[in-house]
């Protein structure tokens, strides 16, 4: 068959299949894969895992289904200390080729953030429903209904058995604490010419998106009564390390406004880098002054702030020096230095705007009558790991992902995604991985 009409009938096979599609991503909706912290028990990934292995092989994928060794990541930047695979198995599924086309890689994350406080949901987290064309349920946009997307369309993909190139359909676990999973698969080997994670980007091809830090400093003060009038600190005196933290607060919004202001910080889809203070904890009683108070900020910075390795020791040396420099000038802080502690750090990437996969899904958006737009995550998502660890140009591209105020439905109460936008994701999934796995054709 030639390759247009191979796309005509694989749209129209997916367009057949919509109940399928929604039934497939309801049933990933009901297994419990919320993320977890280090040293968290596994959850359900395990029976999810096993139930796409079981599907992918009966339409004829080569299976591999694994827990990595954590071994395999030591040392990374990227993944805390501890952290481990124990019931969290990655899957690959690789579809047979004729040869000649390019290979491609269909990526997904099954972990979901929690659904707390589970009371606040209209329609409950884990028991997804279909009301008014939406799919509700945890991870229905996030991403879910992306991994029934991409199953599907892999599925309709290898019954044509027209594909010159290698179809690989690869879920992973951890994305949404560390990119853990998206780590480990890319340490194991998993490469191809490239590679579509349909997170909810509504059909924009996402080429880039931002690193990720979280520091925590601490201010260190001295405890005294509080009722007590005291001296001096240099007489001895009590010292309020709360107090002593807007010296930190103060320093981190001025560097913050540097860097919006920075010209090198212009990126065409990219926000300029941030530096949000979202946790604080200060104090150990109430009628003490604090002799701790530590502040965790979110960073996020771009592709062009990294180091030479592509990881953000840069920018982690100008916050030091930035914070260090203002408690220099306080009186009390210049002799008690801050005290800083780095976790993680989930690399910036990016690819070309014009690479031929960008052209792929834009053309592939259009079939299915979708505007798509070439833009980014000012987040961070696991196509950063396959084009940064592994040499394969990755993008987001997947179904609508925001309400009609244009509001993200990721990580929301009440999540959906609106089983049109699926099935359309799904057609343009499948309509692009026979367009860029289809033998010889033109990059
Ligand atoms: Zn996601």
């Amino acid at each position: 068959v030639e390759l247009e009409r191979a796309i005509e009938l694989a749209m129209g096979r997916v367009a057949e299949r919509r109940d399928a599609l929604v039934d497939l991503a309801s049933q990933l909706i009901t297994f419990d894969t919320t993320a977890r912290d280090v040293g968290d028990p596994p959850r359900e990934e395990a029976a999810l895992q096993s139930l796409l292995a079981r599907r992918l092989g009966a339409a004829g994928a080569e299976v591999e289904l694994w827990e990595p060794d954590p071994a395999t990541l030591a040392g990374s930047r990227q993944i805390p200390t501890g952290w481990d695979f124990a019931g969290r198995p990655q899957l690959i599924g690789r579809f047979g080729r004729r040869g000649g086309g390019r290979s491609l890689i269909f990526n997904g994350h099954i972990d979901a953030v929690s659904a707390e406080p589970l009371d606040a949901w209209r329609h409950p987290p884990f028991d997804p429903c279909v009301i008014d064309g939406r799919l509700y349920g945890r991870g229905a946009c996030d991403m879910k209904g992306g991994v029934a997307a991409m199953v599907i369309a892999a599925e309709v993909v290898a019954e044509l058995d027209a594909t010159g190139g290698d179809l690989i359909v690869n879920t992973v676990t951890d994305e949404e604490s560390c990119g853990a999973g998206g780590a480990a698969v890319v340490a194991h080997g998993l490469r191809a010419d490239a590679a579509i994670v349909p997170e909810d980007t509504d059909f924009d091809v996402w080429a880039g998106c931002r690193g990720v830090l979280s520091p925590t400093v601490t201010v260190l003060g001295r405890a005294g009564h509080a009722e007590i009038r005291q001296r001096p600190w240099q007489e001895g005196g009590a010292v309020n390390a709360i107090e002593r933290s807007l010296v930190v607060l103060e320093a981190a919004r001025g560097l913050r406004e540097r860097w919006m202001r920075d010209p090198a910080h212009q990126h065409p889809y990219l926000s300029a880098p941030d530096l949000v203070p979202t946790l604080i904890r200060g104090g150990e009683w109430w009628v003490t002054y604090p002799e701790r108070c530590s502040i965790t900020f979110d960073v996020t910075y771009l592709p062009v702030q990294a180091d030479t390795d592509g990881w953000g020791t840069r920018v982690e040396q100008e916050i030091e020096a930035a914070l260090a420099e203002a408690a220099a000038a306080d009186d009390w802080l210049a002799g008690h230095p801050l005290q800083f502690a780095w976790s993680g750090d989930l690399p910036p990437a990016e690819i070309p705007t014009d690479h031929p996969l960008v052209r792929t899904l834009q053309a592939a958006a259009a079939r299915v009558g979708r505007k798509s737009r070439v833009s980014g995550l000012d987040s961070w998502h696991d196509a950063a790991t396959f084009a940064r660890f592994g040499g394969t140009p990755a993008v987001s591209f997947g179904p609508p992902g925001t309400d009609v105020d244009g509001n993200f439905l990721a990580h929301t109460i009440d999540e959906y995604v609106p089983v049109d936008g699926l099935v359309s994701c799904a057609q343009a999934l499948a309509a692009a991985a026979l367009a860029w796995t289809w033998p010889d054709q033109e990059t």
